[in-house]
C-alpha cells in the first residue's frame, strides 16, 4: 500500500471509531480518541488510523503529501444534515421590523417572510441560485464540513422551481468537494392558491410532485413541515407514507412550535430523522428513542428566533434518542453556514457535552442521511473526509466560539482547504 495523504503526530485525534449505526446515550461520549495519532489515506480511503509510527506495509514516495498535526485536532469531516441551501435572495431587510417586534405574520401579510424567499426563487435562474449555493458551500467547507443536506421547498406549487432547486443541488454535489444530498419538500408552506384548501396541495404532490422526483431521480428524502398553520400530522403522514412508496426516504420538520405529535409521527411512519423538536412531548421522544428515529437538533434558529425555547437535547439522549446536530442554513430563521457555531450553541444552550456535541455533528449526522457506512468516522475503510483544527483539544473548539478554527479539510482523499 502507497499512502497519498499521511498526517502524523496528531495531538488528538478523535476518530469516532463505534458500529456504523446512529451512537446512542453513552454511546455518545465515546469518541475513540488517540493520542499521538497517525492516519493514512490512499484513493480517497482510509487505509490505517493508529498510534506513533506507521506500520513498514504502508509505503510513501515523494508524492505523498505529509501533514504534521502537531498541536492539532484531527476529527471526521462534518456533517450538516439539514439545510435549505439552495434559495434566491436573503432577508436583512427584516431585521429592523423584527427588532421592532413585528409579528412574523405581519412580515408574511407585508410579502415579507418566506414568501419573499419563494419569489426569489422562482425569479432566479439556475445560474444565479448555482452561484449563490456555491458561495455557501465553499463557506461551510472552511468551516470543516464535507457532506450537506439540501432542501428543496421554494417553489412549493410552482414545480419547476422545486425541480430548479433540486437540480441545482444535484449539480452542486458533482462539481463541489462538499456532497449535497437532495431532499423534496415541496410541503414546506401552504401556497396562497390553496390556503383554504390545503388538501388540494397534499393530493398535488402525492399524485404528481412525488412520482416525478422519484422517476428523475431527484431527491433521496422527502421532509415536510408539520406544524400548527402548516401541514397537520394527517396531512404530514399521508405525503411521507406516498414517498415512501415512491422510495423516497422520510423526514420531517416535527414539533418546532407547537406540540402536535410530529415525533410520535416520525416514529410511527419510521422517519430517518425529526429535525427541531422544541416542543416535543416526552412520550413522542420515548416513542423515536424506541423506532430508532434520529432527534436532529437546529439550536442556531433557536438562538436567532430568540423564542426562548430550546430542543430537550438531555432527555432526548437520556432517553436513548440519537442526536444529531445542523445549521438549519436558510434565509429567514437562520443564516449561518457556520457548523462550528452550531456546535458551540448546542453545548451552551443544549447542554450537551463536547463529545456528544462532537458525535451528533459527524457519525449521528451521517445516519440522518443514510451514510453511516461510508462516512461520519474515521476508520479504515471509511471515505477519507477528515478536518484539521488548529486548537489543542476539541473542547477549545466549542469554547472559543463564533471563529473559524479549521487548519485543513481532506475530502475524498484531498486536500481541499488549507488556512
Ligand atoms: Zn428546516
Amino acid at each position: 500500500m502507497k499512502a497519498d495523504i499521511i498526517i502524523k503526530n496528531i495531538d488528538k485525534l478523535y476518530t469516532l471509531k463505534g458500529p456504523n449505526r446512529p451512537r446512542v446515550k453513552d454511546e455518545m461520549r465515546q469518541v475513540g480518541l488517540i493520542e499521538d495519532g497517525v492516519v493514512a489515506i490512499e484513493d480517497g480511503k482510509i487505509i490505517y488510523v493508529g498510534q506513533g509510527q506507521l506500520p513498514e506495509d504502508i509505503k510513501t514516495d515523494e508524492t505523498t503529501v505529509i501533514i504534521d498535526g502537531r498541536g492539532k485536532v484531527v476529527t471526521p469531516g462534518l456533517v450538516d444534515s439539514h439545510t435549505h441551501l439552495v434559495h434566491g435572495g436573503s432577508r436583512e431587510n427584516e431585521l429592523a421590523m423584527k427588532l421592532k417586534g413585528v409579528k412574523y405574520l405581519d412580515i408574511l401579510a407585508a410579502g415579507g417572510g418566506i414568501l419573499s424567499t419563494v419569489n426569489a426563487t422562482r425569479n432566479a435562474t439556475f445560474q444565479e441560485l448555482y452561484d449563490q449555493a456555491k458561495k455557501s458551500l465553499d463557506r461551510m467547507l472552511s468551516y470543516g464540513v464535507t457532506t450537506v443536506e439540501a432542501k428543496s421547498g421554494y417553489g412549493l406549487d410552482d414545480f419547476d422551481t422545486e425541480i430548479k432547486q433540486m437540480e441545482v443541488a444535484i449539480k452542486l454535489g458533482e462539481d463541489h468537494p462538499i456532497d449535497v444530498i437532495s431532499t423534496f419538500m415541496g410541503a414546506h408552506a401552504i401556497p396562497s392558491r390553496y390556503k383554504d384548501n390545503p388538501d388540494l396541495f397534499v393530493d398535488v404532490i402525492k399524485n404528481e410532485m412525488i412520482p416525478e422526483v422519484a422517476k428523475r431521480g431527484l431527491a433521496k428524502f422527502c421532509d415536510v413541515f408539520c406544524e400548527k398553520g402548516v401541514f397537520t400530522v394527517e396531512q404530514t403522514k399521508d405525503i411521507l407514507e406516498t414517498g415512501k412508496q415512491w422510495g423516497l426516504l422520510p423526514k420531517v420538520h416535527a414539533d418546532e412550535i407547537e406540540t402536535l405529535g410530529g415525533a410520535e409521527l416520525a416514529a410511527e411512519i419510521g422517519c430517518v430523522s425529526a429535525d427541531h423538536l422544541i416542543a416535543a412531548s416526552d412520550k413522542g421522544i420515548k416513542m423515536m428513542a424506541e423506532k430508532g428515529v434520529i432527534g436532529n437538533l437546529l439550536p442556531g434558529t433557536s438562538f436567532n428566533l430568540q423564542s426562548g425555547k430550546l430542543a430537550n437535547a438531555r432527555k432526548m439522549i437520556e432517553e436513548g434518542v440519537a442526536v444529531a446536530l445542523s445549521t438549519d442554513y436558510n434565509p429567514g430563521s437562520c443564516p449561518t453556514e457556520n457548523m462550528q457555531l452550531i456546535m458551540s450553541f448546542a453545548s451552551i444552550m443544549l447542554k450537551m457535552t463536547p463529545e456528544e456535541v462532537l458525535t451528533a455533528a459527524t457519525i449521528n449526522g451521517a445516519a440522518s442521511l443514510k451514510l453511516e457506512e461510508e462516512i461520519g468516522s474515521i476508520e479504515v475503510g471509511k471515505k477519507a473526509d477528515i478536518v484539521v483544527f488548529d486548537v489543542p483539544n476539541f473542547e477549545y473548539i466549542i469554547y472559543h466560539f463564533g471563529v473559524n478554527h479549521t487548519d485543513k479539510v481532506i475530502k475524498d482523499g484531498k486536500v481541499v482547504f488549507s488556512k
